[in-house]
């Protein structure tokens, strides 16, 4: 059993001739309300790759917050534990012009009330799995951590969007995940030399927090450093058509086959499929792949 403590959020998202500048008033040709939140995300990618899942935030008293919710409960995440806060839901306001760039402003509005007492003992046992991203506050998620490890769950923590945290709150984690960017920014503030390769930051950093480390490289695969070995994953080749959401499908496909009993470097390749078929379809969530999708791909590959 998976449980994701994170961000839900509802995405307005904006189709505009261009971005607008300082100033400008712009008529939109289309608008789409979707559900986000990396939180919400990497529920949806774990349950779609076939896990139990649990989803634990909060949204507002404003209605939106169905919105938010309605794709976990089609796919069957319980989101018995997701709280009604006070402060709006989570919004994030996106511009996207013709050439596909795109300008966004995030509200985290009820993410900021999520707590670590939403937990219960029965979503950390040893057998438990707690997924966290970075958009709820550190000194929750900081508190969840130290629950889980207290409690003997495994616990995942991808590390975006990346914020300055501490060397000993990475400590008590099991599997660490950041794409390249992320990396770098972990890098900087842990004090690791820039001019490091990739491989020898990501051995570093395994070496200084002590945990398993996943890089996700886009269209290069993957790069792990577990128990000591490192491992290289090309990426499953695809033509690409919008990779919104990869991370998230990679996180909660990864997840979910730590969750399947499935070793490290097996969980990266169901990852790498997951990332790959995510960028074939637009959206975030509306992407995801489901389990039988990911298998049939993982065939192919071995
Ligand atoms: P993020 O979305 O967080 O920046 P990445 O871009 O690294 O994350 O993508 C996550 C994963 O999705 C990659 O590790 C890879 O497995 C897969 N992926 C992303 N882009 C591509 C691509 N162009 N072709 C094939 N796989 C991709």
């Amino acid at each position: 059993m998976i449980t994701v403590f994170g961000s839900i959020n509802v995405d307005y998202v904006f189709q505009v001739g261009s971005i607008p500048a300082p100033g400008e008033t712009l008529l939109a040709t289309d608008l789409a309300l979707l559900p986000g939140g990396k939180g919400g995300n990497q529920a949806l990618a774990a349950a779609r790759a076939g896990a139990s899942v649990n989803m634990v935030g909060a949204v507002g008293k404003d209605g939106r917050g169905d919105i938010a919710l309605a794709g976990l409960r089609a796919a069957g995440v319980n989101t018995d534990a997701v709280a009604a806060s006070d402060k709006p839901t989570g919004t994030a306001s996106i511009c996207v012009d013709a050439q596909g760039e795109n300008s966004i402003v995030v509200y985290a509005g009820a993410n900021e009330s999520v707590s670590h007492s939403q937990l219960d003992a029965a979503m950390l046992g040893a057998d438990a799995i707690l997924m966290l991203q970075m958009e709820v506050p550190l000194a929750q998620m900081s508190a969840a951590i130290k629950a889980a490890r207290a409690a003997g769950a495994t616990i995942v923590w991808n590390l975006a969007p990346m914020q300055a945290v501490a060397l000993e709150a990475l400590q008590g984690v099991d599997y660490l995940m950041v794409n390249a960017i992320e990396l770098d920014q972990l890098g900087q503030g842990l004090g690791l030399a820039a001019t490091d390769t990739l491989h020898a930051k990501v051995t570093r950093l395994a070496e200084l927090t002590h945990c398993s480390v996943v890089v996700t490289l886009g269209a290069e695969g993957s790069l792990g450093v577990h128990e000591g070995g490192v491992i290289n994953l090309p990426a499953l080749p695809v033509a690409p058509v919008d990779t919104v959401g990869a991370g998230d499908a990679f996180a909660g496909a990864f997840a979910a086959a730590l969750d399947a009993g499935q070793p490290f470097e097996q969980a990266m390749r169901w990852g790498n499929v997951a990332g790959a078929l995510a960028c074939l379809k637009t959206g975030a969530q509306s992407s995801l792949p489901r389990r039988q999708d990911i298998e049939e791909h993982l065939a192919k590959l071995l």
